[in-house]
């Protein structure tokens, strides 16, 4: 039965930045999720005592007034402190990762090809660059920073494998804070078999002791109070110059201030009166489609790492990993619990599912391929927002356009990023301490 009622702050999405937007304001707020269940992309599913997340969500945790929230929303002990386990498999040998730091082991042809790639690499490139300077294109960006052997053996069809689109489509501009660019020093040590750094922004991280990753969003939902969440409510419609919000069973909620979490294309879809340029916008904003697979291995895994990555086109997947390497809670006792990215988002699972054991077997992760128990298929639409030509102007104008109504677009999806956990958790502070001061401005 559809219902009308009124909220001062109504927050659409109750994923980790939504959650942590309600839980920063002072002001009488309402929780609206599309799911019947919290937590967004940083959710659990429960399968014959395997445990998964939708794919690796690990958690870093740099802000430390954050981090002291999380850790006393679930408790101390919540988190096991995790060093990261991960390798790179190629030519059917590991080499530790980031790739380009860590050569040795491979081919020596190929270790040769790296190395001098990336010294005449150096040799060419001024001392400091800008970052205005920087080639924009994400293949010539790696060519530039690591050479052609690193940019052709790992840099360029691992991204293809993942961003679904050629390296050449995408712009640098969404890499400097995620791709390590070791010194030519240390790829030269790496590639000798002596570099000891370990590189890169999640050298360690944490991660629940039991129940999965949506466990930090249960810890939020419970503080900011059950009764202030509905769930199984997706917002139908949008009217900014009226402040309503329309629900799919038709109730509406008006509201003072509006807070989003939804994707930002969709929300532009929901709203009425959307000005020509920013429907042309939207148009332009692009995500990729992530394919993966939650797979229940009976008996042990073969390797020890978190996740490895898979650079060769010939593997229908570029990385899997495995929670139960992480955390043996994720999985009945002695057996694996693995997920497996897809690059091979098209063709049906059951032409796949002889290649995929084949991998797992050349990788050692299995001895045979009837240890697989079993393989659920999962897509996730807009995974990774595509940091295209288009990119930064398109977005720009739609964010504009949101500011202009007074309406906060936040989290990974809301404001069209790349980001993390902690990253949707401050943007959910950040909209909270926004609205605080709006209201004290007033
Ligand atoms: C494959 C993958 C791996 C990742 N790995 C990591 C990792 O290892 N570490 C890490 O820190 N981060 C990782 N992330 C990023 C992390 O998942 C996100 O940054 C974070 O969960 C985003 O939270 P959010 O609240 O911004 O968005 P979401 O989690 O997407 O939450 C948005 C919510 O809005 C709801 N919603 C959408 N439309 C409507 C509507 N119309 N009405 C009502 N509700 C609606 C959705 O159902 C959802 O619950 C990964 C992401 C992906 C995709």
């Amino acid at each position: 039965m559809p219902t009308s009622s009124t909220i001062d702050t109504l927050v659409i999405g109750a994923g980790l930045a939504g959650l942590s937007c309600a839980h920063h304001t002072d002001r009488p707020c309402r929780v609206v999720e599309a799911a019947d269940h919290v937590g967004g992309k940083a959710k659990s599913e429960h399968f014959e005592g395997f445990t998964f997340d939708v794919t690796g969500h690990w958690l870093h945790l740099r802000d430390p007034d954050m981090k002291a929230l999380a850790l006393t929303l679930c408790g101390d002990d919540h988190f096991m402190r995790i060093r990261r386990m991960s390798r790179v498999w190629s030519h059917g040998v590991y080499t530790r990762y980031p790739y380009q730091a860590n050569t040795f082991g491979l081919p020596p042809e190929v270790i040769k090809e790296c190395v001098m790639g990336a010294i005449e690499a150096a040799k060419t490139r001024p001392e400091t660059v800008a970052l205005e300077d920087e080639p924009e294109n994400f293949a010539d960006w790696c060519r530039f920073y690591f050479g052609e052997g690193i940019a052709r053996h790992f840099m360029i069809p691992y991204n293809a494998k993942l961003w679904g689109v050629p390296a050449t489509e995408i712009t640098s501009r969404w890499c400097q804070r995620f791709v390590p660019r070791p010194a030519l020093e240390d790829i030269v040590a790496g590639a000798v078999g002596c570099n000891e750094k370990a590189m890169g922004y999640n050298a360690e991280f944490l991660y629940p002791r039991t129940g999965g990753i949506q466990t930090l969003a249960e810890a939020f939902a419970d503080a900011v109070g059950r009764e202030h969440i509905q769930l199984s409510s997706p917002v139908a419609k949008v009217d900014p110059a009226a402040r309503v919000a329309t629900l799919a069973d038709g109730s509406t909620i008006a509201y003072t201030h509006l807070v989003s979490t939804m994707q930002l294309p969709h929300l532009i879809d929901r709203m009425s009166d959307v000005p020509a340029a920013v429907q042309a916008a939207r148009a332009k904003l692009r995500g990729n489609v992530v394919r993966y697979l939650n797979v229940g291995v009976d008996g042990p895994l073969g390797q020890p790492d978190h996740w490895i990555y898979v650079p060769e086109e010939k593997w229908p997947f570029y990385r899997v990993g495995s929670f139960s390497n992480a955390n043996p809670a994720m999985a009945p006792a002695g057996c694996g619990a693995l997920y497996i990215e897809m690059s091979d988002r098209d063709t049906p699972l059951d032409d796949l599912r002889e290649v995929i054991g084949e991998g797992l077997v050349a990788m050692g992760l299995i001895d045979d391929p009837a240890r697989i128990r079993f393989m659920h298929e999962r897509i996730i639409d807009n995974a990774y927002v595509i940091y295209d030509f288009d990119y930064h102007a398109s977005r720009q104008t739609v964010l504009d356009h949101l500011e202009s109504l007074g309406i906060q677009s936040i989290g990974r999806y809301g404001d069209w990023n790349y980001s993390s956990m902690e990253d949707a958790l401050l943007d959910g502070r950040r909209a909270a301490r926004r609205l605080m001061d709006q209201e004290s401005a007033r």
